[in-house]
């Protein structure tokens, strides 16, 4: 599946991740963090953990600060997880969708729940707002559906 069009825009193999130089490969440093919104293309053991690619110990160490930071959220990878199975493989009924994710329905049911519950949170406040149309506000958050 070459689905990289959100990654595309982020990850540059063989570039540091913090200032996107690029670095010999000798030279590069790796480390595998956790991180709840990094799922694999396709290898279900591998979600959860982002491996980062510095050019320094300086670099690498800010970017590990970066991910000890953000807080690890189980939804945040289960629905990442979700929409992988529904990427690759569209028309899942419920059971498969479980099969395929290694997810039960109540998790299922739950991480839809909250990632609806997520995404009127992020409508509300532009509710009331006043705003121009346009102004795009992307985030490299996961698109639902
Ligand atoms: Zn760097």
């Amino acid at each position: 599946m070459n689905d990289s069009d959100r990654l595309a825009a982020t990850s540059n193999p063989g570039a540091c991740d913090l200032c996107r130089v690029a670095i010999p490969s000798a030279a590069r440093l790796f480390s595998l963090v956790r991180d709840s919104s990094s799922i694999h293309p396709y290898d279900p053991d591998q979600d959860g953990g982002r491996l980062l690619t510095a050019c320094s110990p300086d670099h690498l160490g800010e970017l590990q600060q970066h991910y000890r930071l953000r807080p690890f959220v189980n939804e945040e990878l289960r629905a990442g997880k979700i929409t992988r199975a529904l990427r690759t493989q569209p028309g899942l009924d419920e059971e498969e969708l479980a099969q395929v994710t290694g997810l039960n329905f109540l998790q299922i049911e739950h991480t839809l729940t909250w990632e609806s519950e997520r995404f009127l949170e992020e409508q509300a406040p532009r509710v009331g707002r006043e705003e121009p149309e346009g102004g795009p506000d992307t985030r490299d958050a996961p698109e639902p559906g």
